[in-house]
């Protein structure tokens, strides 16, 4: 049996016309892109052309402001610490409560080495209010990153308030916008976005690529040193397979940006009316928030989120649990504790998260079984 796949904040299926793009790349065009030959040059022509659909993705004007990564954590890491480097008398950093740990676990090294980190709250829909910017942001601020997405709850932060907020303030300003890329609109020319970060395989592209909007202008110094390739930003030999295929990604993720949208939409809408409709005690976290098209946190009285997902696994269907689960003991999500959620509340979380390739029948699937598994479980717990 073919698995329900309804985990697509952790990683999606890679399109057709993505794995297609990518095969010569992977046989017959096995050029280096820095090579001066024509077999060189053809594959480097190919880059520049995955570079502008990825430019057009967010809308950045030059496409040689997008530098090409390994993943949405090294995209991360070279901007918190290239803008660091690049700042190096300015020794801290603002971040939010609910960030993906891409950016805290480096905060937390950077923490232990000098830096002051400031951490804002969000509320108890998981909104981030831009208002708390103005205190947190001093002479001494090197980097405000917020996260355009969240990965858990879907909630969306006000990213054109926060750059408006942030305009006349010498900061340079980082968005993780790796949930965000390919669900929703983003027009980097209509905000002060210093720095943006992606990671193909949240679009449907392959995992190991990455991408990092690095505005022209922004002070960056980068994290590797080598060969001077992606215009001297990201040293090392292209992935460039990788590179093509979300260049095609990002082209069909553009093309079908409205109408993915409303389709994806509506289908999550249906599914968590029916999840409030059919089984008590059920809460959708971050309910009042803007949220993503896609994703679906929910907490179930008296439960647990881990034996959730571990039955419905059994029974052929994807979902994550909120909870992590760190040596043997369940920790609450950092996300939903963030939000005031109580740790009762958090153990007994799900995240569903849908895509384009998510079908009515899937959902219906979903449907035949969550109730039951939920009840089992609460029952388990109770006795
Ligand atoms: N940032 C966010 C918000 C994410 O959800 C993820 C992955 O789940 C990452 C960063 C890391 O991306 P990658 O898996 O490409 O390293």
């Amino acid at each position: 049996m073919y698995p329900v796949y309804l985990d697509n904040n952790a990683t999606t299926k890679i399109a057709p016309e993505v794995v297609e793009a990518m095969l010569p790349f992977l046989t017959s065009c096995y050029g280096n892109p820095s090579s001066s030959h024509s077999v060189g040059r053809k594959v480097a022509g190919h880059i520049e052309k995955a570079r502008r659909k990825v430019a057009d993705l967010i809308g950045a004007q030059h496409s040689d402001e997008i530098v090409f990564t390994s993943c949405g954590t090294e995209s991360d890491t070279s901007a918190i610490f290239g803008a660091l480097a690049a700042c190096p008398d300015k020794k801290h950093i603002v971040i939010s409560a609910v960030e993906h740990p891409a950016i805290k676990e480096p905060c937390s090294w950077l923490a232990r080495h000098g830096y002051r980190i400031t951490v804002l709250p969000v509320n108890a829909d998981g909104e981030l209010d831009p208002r708390t910017l103005r205190d947190a942001v001093t002479p001494g601020t090197a980097v405000v990153s917020l996260m355009w997405a969240n990965n858990e709850t879907g909630v969306i932060f006000p990213v054109d308030e926060i750059s408006k907020t942030l305009s006349d303030r010498n900061v340079i300003f980082h968005t993780d916008a790796v949930q965000a890329a390919g669900k929703i609109s983003i027009d980097v020319k209509q905000t002060g976005i210093s720095m943006l970060s992606l990671s193909g395989h949240k679009f449907h592209a392959p995992k190991g690529i990455g991408a990092l909007y690095i505005r022209r202008g922004t002070p960056f110094v980068p994290l590797l040193r080598g060969g001077g390739q992606e215009n001297r930003k990201r040293s090392g030999t292209e992935n460039v397979a990788s590179i093509v295929g979300m260049g095609k990604a990002a082209q069909l993720a553009a093309e079908g940006l409205n109408s993915h949208a409303t389709a994806i939409r509506s289908l999550r809408d249906r599914m968590e009316a029916r999840i409030i409709d059919t089984i008590p005690g059920s809460k959708i976290n971050g309910r009042n928030a803007r949220r993503l098209i896609n994703t679906s946190n929910i907490s179930f009285d008296g439960t647990n989120g881990s034996e959730i997902v571990r039955e419905l696994d059994r029974l052929g269907i994807c979902v994550s649990s909120g909870a992590a689960c760190h040596s043997g003991a369940a920790q609450p999500s950092p996300v939903l504790s963030a939000m005031g959620i109580s740790f009762m509340e958090s153990q007994g979380s799900i995240r569903i998260s849908l895509s384009r390739y998510t079908t009515e029948k899937e959902v219906d699937i979903l449907m035949e079984q969550l109730p039951e598994v939920v009840e089992r479980v609460r029952k388990r717990k109770k006795d």
